[in-house]
C-alpha cells in the first residue's frame, strides 16, 4: 500500500518534473531573451531614463546581461545615451531612454459607433489617425472591408520608424486566444467577429486584442497618472462600466482573459433587465447612459451625455442631480474594487473625465468612508488622458505580450 502510494506519488513527480522541464525549454527556447528584452524596454519607458546599474536593480537581471541587451536595442537604434546620472565615486553613469519613433504600433479601436486607425510610437504619441464611422446595422464583414481600407491607407504612409506589431482595443467580452470578438453589449456590428487572424495574414505583423478599458490601465501605467504606482485599478465610465487591473505593474487578465466586468453584479433585484441577461445589474445605474435615460424619464426629452455634462455645468439642477446619482452608484462599485483590491489608487476615466470636477470629491469622501481598511486613504484622481487611453494603451500591449513569455503558466497535470 505504502510502496504503491509512493510509486504513484514518484510517477507525479515525474511527470510533473518532465512537464516543468518541457515548458522551460520551450519558454527558454522561443521566448526567454525576449521577454527579457521587453521587460528593460517596459522598466524605460515606466521609469527611465536609468544607467545600466540602475536597469540591473530594477529588473533584477545581471549587469552582463544589460549591458549586452543594451548595445542590441542602441545597435538597432531603440535605445540611446542621454545624460548622465550622479556619480557614486567613481565616472558618472550614463542614462539611457527610448527612442520614441523607432517602433510603431498600428493601433486599431473600435468604438460603438466608429472606427479609429493610428500609428502610435513607443512614448504613446499619435503619428498619424483616421476615423471611419460604424453605424449599428453594418455587418461583420462590412467591418472588416472598412478597417481593410483604413489599414491600408496607414500603412501606405507609414513613418520612418518601423511598425513592429499591431493592437486591437474593443470592448469585451473577447477571446483573445482565438482573436474573437464575442457579444458586447450593445455593439451588433461585431458579434462573433474573428478579426487576428485575417488581420494578422493580410499584414503579416504580430497582432494583439484586448478589451479597451484594459488597454486604457495600461496607457496610465506607462505614460499617464500612474506611472510611480504598482496597484491600482482604472475605472472607465461610458455606455458601460468596467475595469482594468494592474497587480505590481501587470495587467490582471483572469483564467479567460475578460477579468474586471465588477459592474454586471445585481444590486436591485427588482430593477431593469442589463444587456448581460442578468437583473438590476450596477452598470444600469452607473453609466452615462444610465444618466441620459434617467433625464428622459423625468423630461420625456432625449440629450446626449455631452449636453447633460453642459447643462449641469451651467447649475441645471436636475442634471447636477443625475450626475450626483451616478456618482452614488459609481461610489458603491469602487468601494467593492478598493475592498477586493486594496490598491494604491483608483483612477477614473472615459466619458467620466468631462465631470471629473463634480464628482471626484464626493468619490473619495465615499470611498474612504466606507471601505473596510481605513487607515490609509485611497486616492481617487482622473484619467492623465482626454479620451485617447483605448488606443495609446496599444503600444504598451505589444510589450505586454512580449513579457508573458517570461512566465509560464502553471497548468493541471491531466492523467491519462
Ligand atoms: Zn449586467
Amino acid at each position: 500500500m505504502d510502496r504503491n502510494t509512493k510509486d504513484g506519488v514518484g510517477s507525479l513527480q515525474q511527470k510533473l518534473r518532465h512537464h516543468l522541464t518541457k515548458s522551460t525549454q520551450r519558454v527558454s527556447n522561443v521566448g526567454i531573451k525576449q521577454s527579457n528584452k521587453s521587460l528593460l524596454l517596459k522598466t524605460l519607458l515606466v521609469q527611465g531614463p536609468l544607467s545600466r546599474a540602475q536597469l540591473s536593480l530594477l529588473t533584477q537581471l545581471s549587469k552582463m546581461t544589460i549591458t549586452n541587451l543594451v548595445k542590441e536595442y542602441m545597435d538597432e537604434g531603440i535605445l540611446f545615451e542621454w545624460g548622465t546620472a550622479p556619480s557614486n565615486g567613481g565616472p558618472k553613469p550614463a542614462l539611457l531612454d527610448v527612442m520614441a519613433e523607432s517602433l510603431i504600433t498600428t493601433s486599431l479601436y473600435i468604438a460603438r459607433d466608429h472606427l479609429l486607425v493610428s500609428l502610435i510610437d513607443l512614448r504613446g504619441n499619435i503619428l498619424a489617425h483616421s476615423t471611419a464611422s460604424l453605424p449599428e446595422d453594418d455587418s461583420g464583414a462590412n467591418v472588416m472591408q472598412k478597417i481593410y481600407v483604413l489599414m491600408d491607407n496607414m500603412l501606405a504612409h507609414k513613418t520612418k520608424g518601423r511598425v513592429w506589431g499591431m493592437g486591437i482595443s474593443v470592448a469585451g467580452p473577447l477571446d483573445s486566444e482565438r482573436g474573437v470578438i464575442l457579444n458586447p453589449p450593445n455593439f451588433p456590428q461585431v458579434r462573433n467577429l474573428s478579426i487576428v487572424k485575417p488581420l494578422e495574414e493580410r499584414y503579416g505583423l504580430p497582432t494583439y486584442i484586448e478589451n479597451d478599458i484594459r488597454v486604457s490601465s495600461l496607457a496610465e501605467m506607462y505614460y499617464g497618472n500612474a506611472k510611480n504606482v504598482s496597484n491600482f485599478v482604472y475605472v472607465g465610465v461610458t455606455s458601460g462600466v468596467g475595469c482594468g487591473i494592474i497587480i505590481d505593474r501587470e495587467l490582471f487578465t483572469g483564467f479567460d482573459g475578460n477579468a474586471g466586468e465588477f459592474a454586471h453584479a445585481t444590486i436591485d433585484p427588482s430593477g431593469p433587465q442589463c444587456s448581460c441577461g442578468n437583473i438590476g445589474c450596477l452598470e444600469q445605474y452607473s453609466t452615462t447612459s444610465s444618466a441620459i435615460r434617467q433625464y428622459r424619464q423625468e423630461t420625456g426629452k432625449d440629450i446626449s451625455w455631452l449636453e447633460l455634462v453642459s447643462l449641469a455645468k451651467d447649475g441645471d439642477q436636475l442634471c447636477l442631480r443625475i450626475i450626483k446619482n451616478l456618482q452614488k452608484y459609481l461610489g458603491y462599485g469602487l468601494v467593492a474594487l478598493a475592498n477586493i483590491f486594496d490598491p494604491e489608487c483608483i483612477i477614473v476615466g472615459d466619458e467620466i473625465i468631462y465631470v471629473a470636477d463634480l464628482v471626484l470629491d464626493g468619490l473619495n469622501e465615499y470611498v474612504n468612508s466606507h471601505k473596510i481598511f481605513r487607515a490609509r486613504p485611497i486616492n481617487i484622481i482622473k484619467s492623465y488622458f482626454p479620451g485617447s487611453a483605448p488606443f495609446i494603451g496599444t503600444s504598451p500591449l505589444i510589450i505586454e505580450h512580449l513579457l508573458q513569455h517570461k512566465r509560464p503558466r502553471m497548468r493541471i497535470l491531466q492523467e491519462n
